[in-house]
């Protein structure tokens, strides 16, 4: 009996990997013992971000670094940074941008569900490029006053410009990149590979690969753009004799403290900080060779369990999502021989008992995905046995 049947709620199987709709991903027990800790204590949150910044940079080979609420927080104060810099009058300004760069380019190919976190701030995205086709003039056209930086959404499966052909550009107009590699790691290299191309803001979700708190994500880069994300994010509630960063004033390099920004509403608690650095830490010091051969184990154990099905093909895939990271079990049906399609399937695992949730990613075709990356050895056998007994001729 889990804490979540006290209050009516059922836990899941999740063979759909670390989505935040299904709770993200579970903590290792070193991370959850360094959670309880931090929760006992009082500490300033600047210098616990600041210590933190640090401790990103090293990892990443940043500048500086930030812990937020989630990589989605990371993208909208990267772009309220962009946006403002350090003015606090900017900063207090937001969302509302008149008189300020505020457009932020992208290409067409990388809008998505997540780009409502740069908009969110305030800023307006500009298009560039083909479905088809994009070309480094597509992105100098679109460059004009009003820009304010450039994202970049680095998934391969999608036509656009190298990062490195983007950087050259966008710095030429002394432009910041914006990159969101929320769900790049694996592979672990990539925490450095964008900040080695040259984007100015990286950023990661802690609760993803990283089995971090599911509430918590960092940004990665320059470091008057990371103190300006601090800014937007502060819990400004005392006079300038005593903040944090007063010498910053005294030194000419801001006029005066900001005001609460757009980013405390965003908060992170101490707890995450610490949760957040404790599963970096923890995720560098495993082996990640062995971490994938128990992916792909466990892809095995369910994919031999489904073999003989007339109707279903069953194989294990390098990456369902994105080739290379993480093995996935690939189910396709034969929809019209079975008499039911993958949203049939999916939909009597959700309401089954244990309930399964499956990458319905590709059911449109009648495919069914399964991640290893949240399952435990005891649900190996449950999935397959549930998924045998709906495909089986005759049920
Ligand atoms: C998951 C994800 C996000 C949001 O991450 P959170 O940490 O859940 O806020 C942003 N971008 C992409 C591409 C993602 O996959």
């Amino acid at each position: 009996m889990s804490i979540y049947e006290e209050f009516g709620v059922q836990p899941i199987i999740n063979g759909v990997g670390p989505a935040t709709r299904l709770g993200g991903t579970i903590m290792d027990d070193e991370v959850l013992a360094a959670m309880a800790d931090a929760a006992r204590h009082y500490v300033k949150i600047d210098e616990l971000q600041d210590a933190a910044g640090r401790f990103i940079g090293e990892l990443t080979g940043a500048e500086s670094g930030y812990v937020t609420s989630g990589a989605a927080a990371g993208l909208a104060l990267s772009a309220a940074a962009c946006m403002t810099g350090l003015d606090p009058v900017r900063i207090n300004q937001l969302p509302n941008p008149a008189g300020m760069k505020h457009e932020i380019l992208i290409h067409r190919t990388h809008r998505y569900d997540y780009d409502h976190a740069y908009r969110s701030v305030g800023a307006t995205l500009v298009e560039f490029g083909f479905p088809d086709a994009v070309h480094p003039y597509a992105l100098e056209s679109a460059i004009g006053e009003r820009t304010a930086a450039v994202a970049y959404y680095p998934t391969p499966s999608r036509v656009a410009l190298p990062l490195p052909v983007v950087v050259e550009i966008a710095h030429r107009y002394d432009l910041a990149v914006i990159v969101d590699a929320a769900l790049e790691v694996p592979p672990i290299a990539n925490l450095r590979t964008f900040i080695e191309q040259g984007a100015d803001l990286v950023v990661f979700s802690g609760g993803k690969a990283f089995r971090g708190p599911q509430a918590s994500g960092f940004v990665c880069g320059r470091a008057d753009l990371i103190r300006a994300i601090g800014f937007h994010h502060q819990d400004m509630d005392v006079h300038p004799e005593t903040w944090t960063y007063r010498d910053m004033i005294e030194e000419g390099q801001i006029t005066g403290p900001p005001h609460h920004g757009i980013g405390r509403q965003m908060k992170v608690g101490k707890e995450e900080i610490i949760g957040l650095l404790v599963a970096l830490r923890r995720y560098f010091a495993q082996d990640r060779d062995k971490e994938h051969a128990d992916w792909t184990w466990r892809c095995t154990a369910i994919a031999e369990n489904l073999q003989g099905l007339p109707g279903v093909e069953v194989e294990i895939v390098d990456g369902f999502s994105r080739a290379g990271a993480v093995p996935s079990v690939l189910i396709s049906l034969d929809e019209a021989s079975l008499g039911k399609t993958a949203f049939d399937v999916l939909r009597a695992l959700q309401d089954g008992e244990p309930r399964i949730f499956l990458n319905e990613e590709r059911a449109w075709k009648g495919q069914i995905g399964i991640s290893p990356m949240e399952l435990g050895d005891e649900d190996l056998p449950v999935i397959a046995t549930r998924i045998r007994s709906l495909l089986e001729v005759g049920e």
